[in-house]
């Protein structure tokens, strides 16, 4: 028998670190190592896997949605979902900061789809901005997707309020467009909502959803639509290697992951306001975003240090974060992350404006 525990960070061999760069870094929990090592397998080019169809059957059934697909990164499932829903040389709108775009744009150049961005507020488009951006304009191109993302990553995790998704969802059907969510985070936008997943991915014809972030499985990705988008979807998956073999051993992980690990993402998001809150609270050269979800923004322009200088001095004191430009650092709280981490992490930025002070 395996001691699952000697994979848990606070057993590991840096248990000092407070690692905010991302939540990706949480950690498959003993229960999905048990489901690992115990899931039925078979062959996802062949005749298929048992486990792969099982989580693929979860997640577009939580996801009301009539198919799934699972896929390596979430990258993949929101490239596939361009490519299975939107013809060559048409265009995709999204919100200029969406992670599509800012991270994921060179999708574009395999989907034949000119990727545009149309302005928006905390990650949601400004409608009449859509709406024009909607009309055959002097490039000649028509609209193939409309993509919204929430909760919002580059936004802060800003969660789109439900109104604006659904009006995003009327304006996109009165011109027969589909609408795709990047909800490579939903699961956090409907814990922030205090809504079931379902009523978010209502307004789309298809939507992603990120296995590895706060739901802390290994790796993987579902894109859920309608049968014949996912019938497509899986044809170009082949195109690009994305078949998995054996993918049960992952895929019996991400059905923990979301049959057990939504439930407790509400404590990501309290442990992220108290580290905004903390940070707030440290006088005028530091401000911190105010989360909705698990993100938090933290602006050091004022401190006359770069955010490169920022991380790196953190990083001696083993406070783990990154930059988002040369002016913010992004800190992200999971299950790793509890209140006496973020006390830690206070007193790290506490430290480090201390040294920056000093004169030298
Ligand atoms: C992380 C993320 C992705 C990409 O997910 P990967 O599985 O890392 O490829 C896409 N969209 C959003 C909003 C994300 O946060």
């Amino acid at each position: 028998m395996l001691d699952y525990e000697v994979f848990e960070p606070k057993h590991a061999a840096l248990p000092h670190l407070v690692d905010l760069r991302s939540d990706t870094v949480s950690r498959p929990t003993p229960a999905m190592y048990e489901r690992m090592r115990t899931a039925p397998i078979g062959d996802d080019g062949l005749d298929g896997d048992p486990s792969v169809r099982e989580l693929e059957q979860t997640v577009a059934a939580l996801l009301g949605k009539e198919a799934g697909l699972y896929f390596p990164t979430c990258t993949m499932a929101n490239l596939l979902a361009v490519i299975s829903q939107t013809g060559r040389n048409q265009q995709v709108l999204l919100e200029r900061n969406a992670h599509m775009l800012t991270t994921e744009r060179g999708g574009s150049i395999f989907a034949g789809a000119a990727y545009v961005p149309v302005e928006g507020h905390d990650g949601a488009m400004d409608l009449d901005r859509l709406s024009s951006a909607m009309r055959p304009g002097s490039s000649g191109l028509e609209v193939g997707m409309i993509a919204m993302e929430t909760s919002h990553n580059n936004a802060g995790g800003a969660v789109l309020p439900v109104a604006h998704m659904k009006a995003v969802h009327a304006l996109a059907a009165s011109a027969n467009i589909p609408v795709h969510i990047d909800g490579a985070r939903i699961m956090n936008a409907a814990a922030a909502l205090g809504m079931h997943v379902r009523e978010l991915a209502d307004h789309a014809d298809s939507i992603s959803l990120c296995l590895s972030k706060g739901l802390s499985a290994p790796v993987g990705a579902i894109l859920a639509s309608s049968k014949p988008v996912v019938a497509t979807a899986r044809t170009f998956r082949k195109m690009l290697g994305g078949t998995q073999r054996q993918a049960g051993i992952l895929a019996a992980a991400g059905v923990e992951a979301v049959q057990s690990m939504s439930a407790r993402l509400t404590e990501d998001h309290v442990v992220a306001r108290e580290l905004s809150a903390g940070l707030n609270g440290l006088g005028a050269s530091i401000s911190a975003t105010i989360p909705q979800t698990n993100i938090v923004q933290v602006s050091v322009g004022a401190t006359g240090m770069t955010s490169h200088q920022w991380v790196a001095a953190l990083q001696q004191r083993g406070i783990l974060t990154r930059p988002l430009g040369e002016d913010r650092l992004r800190c992200v709280t999971h299950r790793h992350i509890q209140s006496d981490d973020i006390a830690r992490a206070i007193e790290g930025f506490v430290q480090v404006l201390q040294d920056a002070s000093k004169p030298n």
